[in-house]
């Protein structure tokens, strides 16, 4: 399988090619030349699968210069009881993505599925634990080896580093902004101890962590001799990974293949739900795909008028569902590709509309960049808002009425899960952390503290190991040369 960039003007490459990059040379994003397609026979054969099993039946359709038996093997070892192990008490760690029964309501099943029993407890270990399997794998078979660089304010930078410890060929520099991370954040990430794992906690805001990481990428010299890489939600490898959960989800979920689910999806990135739209184009019967965003709306905003229109620092709110907490939706180019069928040169215009006036609007009024807005349905997209107090009040809500403690993304999902219910479609809603990550807002929500999974209780007092450094570009590149050796 050959992969082809939303912007048109990047040679079609292998998934190994683009496993360890991140955007395309044009600037685009990767995507495969075509949708491989899940027959009903392949669905009903899947639905005794493991889900290491099914795994491995879906990276195979990607992941076609990747040897059968090599990828089976990395995906049997990400996917365990172990890995996965942080489920609730009566749940069994070895289904890795657990459903839960919320509530009937409006003619309709909601159900909870778990995608975050993995080591740092919300969704983004069920694509990174992969991603580190393959990336070792991989740079193994290059005899090459690869420095990852990034900067975060919480889940993607923990996750990565949970993926990457103790691999080897990989090394980890983590910016993250000194004491501004909950206490519980900064001792998952900082209690690490592995020689491979540097957390550097810099003397600034979030974006200064990330102004650092963009001046340490634009010296190409320096990238390139130092072997820098991403692991960003526009990987292709994580997308394709999260595929897996949604398949997972629907087999769960229905007895038969005429049977059809709807997902509801906490977004910020649209890295989830772009896995969704996958799935769906693969030929899984999924009816809705229902996009839920916190004050950050971009993404609701779209899907509501058909206009795209980012938003700057100033307008972007720090919200009590912090990971969903974003200005521009970096996975959404992928969508509006497939929206504009395909149309590469379209696709161009409207990002670089993106980047000189702020957005596009395909709205169809006198005056806009087109009317596919109109062809969104056919594509089973809808979405919904939810605000600090819907949250407070959802998560009160399902405690008291089912007994689970929801964390506050998934409070999100829940609200506007049950603003799309259609009668007789099972809604699955995407539970992408668990509350004990979050325990400031349940305490306001509830008077009362999250569970705690086991091993996670006294995980602020255990000795934390990182560097504080000012925003200063120069030594931040002779901390990374000196700890590379390169
Ligand atoms: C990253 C994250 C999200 C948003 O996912 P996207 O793929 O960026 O849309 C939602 N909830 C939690 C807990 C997250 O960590």
């Amino acid at each position: 399988m050959q992969y082809v960039s939303t912007r048109g003007q990047s040679a079609p490459q292998s998934f190994s090619e683009i496993l360890l990059g991140g955007l395309a040379p044009d600037g685009g994003l990767f995507l495969p030349a075509e949708y491989p397609r899940i027959s009903g026979a392949e669905l009903d054969a899947w639905r005794k699968l493991s889900y290491a099993d099914l795994a491995f039946e879906v990276l195979k359709k990607f992941a076609t210069d990747i040897p059968e038996a090599d990828l089976r093997a990395l995906t049997a070892k990400t996917y365990t009881a172990e890995v996965y192990r942080n489920v609730r008490a009566g749940e069994d760690a070895g289904q890795i993505t657990p459903l839960r029964r919320l509530e009937e309501r409006g003619g309709a099943t909601v159900l909870l599925q778990a995608l975050s029993n993995g080591p740092t407890l919300a969704f983004k270990d069920m694509a990174m634990q992969l991603l580190g399997n393959l990336f070792e794998y991989t740079l193994a078979k290059q005899h090459e080896e690869l420095n990852i660089f990034g900067a975060t304010s919480g889940d993607t930078g923990s996750a990565a580093e949970y993926a990457m410890r103790g691999k080897r060929g990989i090394r980890v520099f983590m910016l993250s902004p000194h004491k501004k991370m909950s206490a519980f954040q900064t001792a998952q990430m900082f209690s690490l101890q592995d020689p491979n794992i540097f957390n550097i906690a810099v003397e600034g805001v979030f974006d200064d962590c990330q102004d650092m990481v963009k001046a340490v990428s634009n010296d190409l010299e320096f990238k390139a001799r130092q072997k820098i890489g991403t692991v960003n939600s526009i990987n292709w490898a994580r997308v394709v990974a999260q595929v897996v959960y949604y398949i997972r989800g629907y087999l769960a979920a229905t007895t038969s293949n005429d049977q059809k689910v709807s997902f509801t999806v906490p977004s910020g990135n649209f890295g989830n739900i772009c896995a969704g739209h996958i799935a769906r184009m693969m030929g899984v019967p999924i009816d809705k795909l229902v996009a839920a965003t916190n004050e950050n709306d971009v993404l609701d905003e779209f899907f509501r008028t058909g206009v795209y229109r980012v938003r700057k620092s100033a307008e972007t709110y720090h919200t009590s569902s912090p990971s969903m907490d974003i200005s521009k939706a970096s996975n959404f180019e992928r969508f509006v590709f497939d929206l504009l069928d395909r149309d590469a040169d379209r696709v161009r215009q409207l990002f670089r509309k993106v980047e000189t006036e702020g957005g596009f609007d395909l709205s169809g009024r006198p005056g806009s960049d087109g009317d596919e807005f109109r062809k969104v349905a056919q594509y089973g997209f809808l979405s919904g808002k939810s605000v600090h107090r819907d949250r407070l009040a959802t998560i009160r809500d399902v405690r008291e009425s089912s007994g689970i403690t929801i964390d506050t993304h998934t409070a999100d999902g829940v609200k506007v899960a049950r603003e799309h219910l259609t009668p007789g479609v099972t809604m699955i809603v995407l539970e992408t952390a668990l509350p004990a990550k979050f325990n400031e807002t349940i305490r306001e929500a509830l008077g009362r503290d999250a569970e705690r999974p086991a091993g996670f209780e006294n995980i602020e007092s255990l000795p934390q190991r990182f560097e504080v450094m000012p925003p200063d570009v120069e030594r931040m590149k002779a901390f990374i040369a000196a700890n590379t050796g390169l």
